[in-house]
């Protein structure tokens, strides 16, 4: 990959920053955490405004309606939307992030004419089905069951931790299909509609207030056989591509946005006064806020080798594992730094207005953002197990028992 900008992609990256400083403005507020239909509403019609303008799906293949950019314009993209500000791919994040690029890179063309250019268009949103209780860290022991019945399966079981369930059209759902076979061998990859019979979506509060997921029950679930991606019974190496794409792609514009926010908090910290100096004068708040822009540096190069790899492939490496788990616990090590430097703010989510503002931002948004991330190290596999993942098949050690 050739990290000079071409004349091209210079031509690129203004094109973009005009259109995002004549659109952004006319994009309206961020809803209420738990109004969910005005979040999907809101979030939906910038993918709209994205699509209309020939941003959406800025890497995916032009056959399958997306931009087909090369791997420097896909990270021109993100630093550039970042940088404006421009709303978080929020409830699209399944259908854009890794449903619809397994899509790509896994569905029948027929799957992919149906669902692809909806996901583009903001017209269809989609969860992920994977998690059960018992199934998480160790997904392969998922036991909701689906029974061939002529052109369908009848799916009963129970999902766990299911994002965005209660506005999604459609769902990436694994199933058992083999109970007899070993457990990593009688999987598949399934799309559920999400108006079929027979579901049942239960909204889980969070500490937040807010409905971020769902348990999803199910009845006798009829499920057409069309609906399957890859073969019966293959659907563990489909879920390792789902995968890769969820640990290794998904993540990356939050880390342009935590560079931004370590820009922010030196900002608000030479500003905050402690008796007669400010919380930038202490030498240890210094160092920490170094360590941790080297960090997100170095996860920066980290993105535009995994972007290149994911560009020769068609899918993340393994590094995606190194990306999430160091990205997440740098995450949560720069909420605990804003926490030092907001002292008593930091605890409550009422605005406290100047200081955070200085960086454009809502003091509540950030102590929100802080609680969240705390759910970044479990989602899309945990801390422990990307050591694992790192251990065996990057470093080579001994498979655990
Ligand atoms: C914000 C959020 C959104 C989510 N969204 C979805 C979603 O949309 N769809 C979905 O399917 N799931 C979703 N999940 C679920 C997520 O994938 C699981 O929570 C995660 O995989 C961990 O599984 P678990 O919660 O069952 O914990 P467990 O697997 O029970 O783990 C408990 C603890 O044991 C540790 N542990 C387990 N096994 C090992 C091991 N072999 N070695 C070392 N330590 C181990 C874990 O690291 C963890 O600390 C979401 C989770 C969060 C937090």
């Amino acid at each position: 990959m050739d990290l000079r900008y071409s004349p091209e992609e210079q031509q690129f990256r203004h094109e973009l920053r005009d259109w995002l400083a004549r659109v952004l403005p006319t994009v309206p507020p961020k809803p209420a955490a738990d109004d969910w239909p005005a979040r999907r509403a809101h979030d939906t019609a910038w993918q709209r405004l994205l699509f209309e303008a020939g941003y959406a799906g800025i890497n995916w293949p032009r056959d399958y309606g997306g931009r087909g950019a090369t791997p420097t314009e896909h990270l021109i993209f993100l630093e550039e939307t970042e940088r404006a500000g421009a709303p978080y791919v929020g409830v699209n994040f399944v259908g854009l992030l890794h449903a619809g690029p397994t899509l790509v890179a896994e569905g029948t063309d027929e799957q992919r004419a149906r669902h692809l250019r909806p996901i583009l268009r903001g017209d269809e949103v989609w969860c992920q089905g994977f998690s059960e209780p018992g199934a998480g860290s160790d997904l392969a022991s998922l036991r909701t069951r689906a029974v061939r019945d002529g052109d369908h399966y009848v799916v009963s079981g129970h999902k766990l931790w299911t994002s965005y369930a209660t506005v999604a059209d459609h769902c990436e759902l694994l199933v058992r299909t083999d109970p007899d076979a070993p457990k990593h061998k009688g999987i598949t990859w399934l799309i559920l509609p999400m108006d079929s019979p027979g579901l049942d979506v239960r909204p889980i509060e969070t500490v937040l207030g807010s409905s971020e997921f769902s348990e999803v029950y199910f009845d006798d679930v009829r499920i057409p056989v069309t609906n399957r991606v890859g073969e019966e019974n293959d659907g563990w190496r489909v879920t390792m591509v789902t995968l890769s794409f969820e640990r290794g792609t998904a993540w990356v514009d939050q880390i342009v946005d935590s560079m931004r926010l370590v820009t922010d908090l030196v900002a608000i910290a030479k500003t905050v006064t402690r008796r007669s100096a400010t919380a930038w004068d202490d030498v240890g708040l210094r160092r920490d806020v170094g360590h941790l822009a080297a960090e997100f540096d170095a996860l920066w190069a980290l993105v535009k080798r995994g972007v290149s790899q994911a560009q020769a492939t068609g899918v993340p490496g393994v590094g995606a594992s190194v990306l999430k788990l160091r990205y997440t616990e740098a995450r949560q090590r720069l909420m605990d730094l804003a926490a030092r430097v907001l002292e008593r703010a930091a605890l409550s989510r009422t605005d406290i207005g100047a200081l955070w503002s200085l960086s454009g931002r809502h003091s509540g948004e950030f102590v929100e953002e802080r609680i969240n991330s705390l759910s970044y190290t479990i989602a899309a596999g945990t801390s422990q197990i990307q050591r694992n993942i790192v251990g065996e098949r990057i470093l080579g050690l001994p498979r655990e028992r």
